[in-house]
């Protein structure tokens, strides 16, 4: 990382409250928790030169059952208060609570708590991406052109299909693919980014260099968002990875940064 680049880093993950992988035993409480995230990132932003990253907090997924009103969204809040403007928060709906709930409590994140995306996991919350009760979530979302990041994967709730179906419905809101489909789907993803302008890729998790120079060169670099799903120390490897595409610089700045800021509507050197 020699080269100082405007990065942003559009997936990234707190784990405060329930996590998917329950290896953690004894558990802290939730203060150590967030006090612990709260040094990591701090350390982590200090450490590398990236000047956003986009929280979301994997408790509200694994959660059906909300305990909070905002199932552990309010810890992404409180990394934002905590450790500063360089968090980005999207916010992870609960799809399962009633339609208007969803819809009320999506548009408080955006509206009143500041949140400036909206995470999706269906495969570890369990419903079908293009599902009609995810579909208050991207009311809101078309509303206030707030963009959609979302797990893609070989799960049956995950599919590249379903961002294609989701993506047409509402073609006024940026659906972002995390991890181009991972290893297993990636021949579904071009076909899937030929169904809408508003179908984006997020780079973390998928490691075929030659999928994302395919992308680029059919859809243009300005439909791929630079993404670790950390924060973690693999950041370097992840920009070396887009610093030897075959493109212009411009064109690596749009992935690393300008793409996403240009989405979550914040402010660009
Ligand atoms: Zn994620």
């Amino acid at each position: 990382m020699e080269r100082k680049w405007f990065i942003v880093d559009a997936h990234q993950h707190i784990e405060v409250g329930s996590y998917i992988y329950a290896s953690r035993l004894p558990r802290a409480t939730y203060e150590e928790q967030l006090e612990a995230e709260v040094q990591r990132f701090k350390k982590w932003f200090e450490k590398y030169s990236v000047a956003y990253g986009a929280v979301s907090n994997i408790s509200p997924m694994v959660d059906r059952v909300w305990r909070m009103r905002h199932g552990g969204n309010e810890a992404t809040l409180e990394l934002i208060k905590r450790v500063g403007e360089k968090v980005i928060g999207q916010y992870v709906p609960n799809v399962f609570e009633a339609p208007d709930l969803v819809k009320e409590k999506t548009e408080e994140a955006i509206r009143a708590l500041g949140f400036k995306g909206i995470k999706l996991h269906p495969w570890v919350s369990a419903f079908p991406l293009s599902h009609p009760m995810v579909y208050p979530v991207f009311d809101v979302a078309a509303k206030y052109r707030i963009p959609v990041l979302s797990h893609s994967s070989r799960s049956e709730f995950c599919t590249p299909a379903l961002f294609g179906e989701i993506a047409q419905r509402y073609p006024e809101v940026p659906i972002i693919m995390g991890h181009m489909g991972k290893q297993h789907l990636h021949f579904d993803v071009l076909p899937t980014m030929r169904l809408g302008e508003n179908i984006y890729l997020e780079t973390s998790g998928s490691k075929i260099q030659i999928l994302l120079e395919r992308a680029i060169k059919e859809f243009g670099a300005d439909r791929v968002l630079f993404g670790t799903d950390g924060p973690h120390d693999l950041l370097p490897a992840y920009v070396v990875r887009i610093e030897d595409l075959g493109i212009s610089d411009s064109e690596k700045e749009l992935i690393l940064g300008k793409n996403a800021a240009k989405l979550f509507k914040i402010p660009m050197p």
